[in-house]
């Protein structure tokens, strides 16, 4: 494996950071004519989120919430005090479902007595799983059984999805839809709603043509490439694939739109960062695959694969999404026809090499992003 910190570096020089550093917490920068940039904390590894404010003749639209702590309310109030001009905040848009984009939506919508707007998709999946009604243990334990996990490592994976309940606060029992090109005017312009999937069920990065800006979300990131994985919930979800094919959403936007993402810096190459994306999949579909090959008709379980993509320590909270991702890699060559599955008597699933994937170029390393989901 190439030396990863030298060809992640090589990787972000090719792309522009127009905006220079991030505004301290409880403050805000702006980065687009009534578009202004915010972090918050995140108690993760990933130790930041960037959120977004867009400025409007008589208020203030929220671009996700950021996760539900005491320390973001504080940061907020201190914004909502500070920096909003005696506005209020009459809309709360949110990219998807993930506690640190919606955790703090119910709050924000309470406590301004604002709307908020998601997709259908990431509105329900939040609710449901928020109140238990999917994703239950029996249904997980299948799930991980069946890939291959170790039995003592169910209870692991059943404490990373009580965390979810933790990082979202209650949503509002109304919302407003998000749907795949429709407008959504903010600030006075129309911005397109761009619906993508794999990293969440219908994650909304909305497209402003007036300003040539794109807040990505998740969607495209610019360091840490967007962790895409299988859950419980939707065991056979070919989520790789789904995630890639978004990729033609975007291309279709101009090369140089300043591109404003939920983790790193606000970039310009979008379709340079396409392209460094689909070549990390296809060299780690490449990994996956020769790994896979090598046990020959005993075949390997997506479990079985997590230390080929996933070759360093990982944490409790990582190993659930280092997993989740390996099985959408398994997922992806089986919808191509690299590999076939094999259920054994055990119940297994076990994949087995039929056609070999080319050799691609090296990977640039491990996935890193692990977020709560
Ligand atoms: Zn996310």
């Amino acid at each position: 494996m190439p030396d990863s910190l030298d060809q992640a570096q090589r990787l972000l020089a090719q792309l522009r950071f127009p905006h220079g550093d991030p505004p301290d917490a409880g403050t805000i920068k702006n980065v687009a004519p009534s578009v202004y940039w915010l972090r918050m904390p995140l108690p993760f590894q990933l130790n930041h989120i960037n959120l977004w404010l867009v400025e409007e003749r008589d208020g203030w639209v929220i671009v996700d919430t950021g996760i539900n702590m005491e320390e973001t309310q504080r940061y907020w109030e201190t914004i909502f005090a500070q920096q909003l001009g005696g506005k209020p905040v009459t809309r709360v848009v949110v990219t998807h479902m993930h506690p640190d984009h919606v955790g703090l939506a119910g709050w924000l919508c309470e406590r301004w007595g604002a709307t908020l707007h998601m997709t259908l998709g990431d509105y329900m999946s939040s609710q449901a799983i928020r109140n238990g009604i999917v994703d239950g243990a029996e249904t997980r334990g299948t799930h991980l059984l069946s890939n291959g996990v170790p039995a003592d490592l169910v209870e692991t994976f059943a404490r990373h999805r009580g965390g979810y309940s933790k990082g979202v606060g209650p949503l509002p029992t109304s919302f407003e839809r998000l749907i795949h090109g429709h407008p959504l005017v903010m600030g006075g312009r129309r911005w397109q709603v761009i619906v993508g999937r794999g990293h969440a069920p219908e994650h909304a990065s909305l497209w402003c043509p007036d300003l040539n800006v794109l807040i990505s979300g998740d969607q495209v990131l610019p360091k840490i490439s967007t962790n895409v994985g299988v859950w419980p919930n939707e065991p056979r979800a070919d989520a790789l694939s789904w995630f890639l094919d978004s990729f033609a959403r975007f291309r279709a936007l101009p090369a140089d739109a300043l591109v404003l993402p939920s983790h790193g810096f606000p970039f310009v190459g979008l379709h340079t960062r396409l392209d460094q994306l689909t070549a990390h999949h296809d060299a780690r579909l490449s990994e996956i695959a020769a790994a896979t090959a090598a046990r020959g008709e005993v075949g390997a379980t997506a479990w079985d694969m997590v230390p080929t993509l996933f070759p360093r320590h990982l944490d409790n909270n990582q190993v659930v999404f280092a997993f989740a991702e390996t099985l959408a890699h398994m997922h992806c060559l089986e919808t191509r026809g690299h590999v076939v599955r094999r259920t054994g008597t055990d119940g297994i699933h076990r994949f087995v090499v039929v056609k070999p994937v080319p050799a691609a170029m090296p990977s640039d390393g491990d996935s890193e992003v692990f977020e709560v989901v």
